[in-house]
């Protein structure tokens, strides 16, 4: 009969093993990444912060420049002239860069934050992965692309 074929045909041990990994149990919300491919995208993010730094400090000091540059010129006969115009016009230029630069940073820092948390990969509207080809590109994206389009 049937019932002395059920331990030998190899259902039984299998079943078992599927209740008893703990690999079927993983948080929904955990984005698993290669170790490599998190190594890598850690790195990249780690120059990107280090440049950026560098970068806002040439700014700070511009713009430092700038603005001592901009006090003389208050001070000349003709602060409406075409020079102190222009200088005017760096230094808007200046900040702007500043802004962006800065702005980065937050985002490359935000980034190197949720790897340390674990929810580095995962968007932050949707909750959905977000594909490593677009964190290979932006490793700082903390959005799926179908949530950006609509951001
Ligand atoms: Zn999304």
């Amino acid at each position: 009969m049937l019932t002395t074929e059920d331990p030998a045909n190899g259902r039984v041990p299998v079943d078992a093993s599927w209740y008893c990994s703990p690999t079927s149990r993983r948080p929904v919300m955990a984005r698993t990444l290669a170790k490599s491919t998190l190594k890598r995208l850690r790195a990249l993010l780690e120059s990107e912060q280090e440049r950026l730094s560098r970068l806002i400090e040439e700014y700070e000091q511009e713009l430092e420049e700038a603005r001592l540059t901009e006090t003389s010129s208050d001070r000349s006969p003709d602060p409406g002239s075409a020079e102190a115009g222009s200088l005017k016009f760096e230094y808007e230029k200046e900040l702007s860069l500043e802004r962006n630069a800065v702005d980065l940073l937050r985002k490359v820092e935000d980034a190197l934050r949720r790897i340390d948390n674990g929810t580095y990969g995962v968007c932050e509207v949707c909750g959905g992965p977000i594909p490593v080809a677009r964190l290979e590109v932006l490793p700082y994206a903390a959005t799926c692309v179908n949530c950006a389009r609509k951001a």
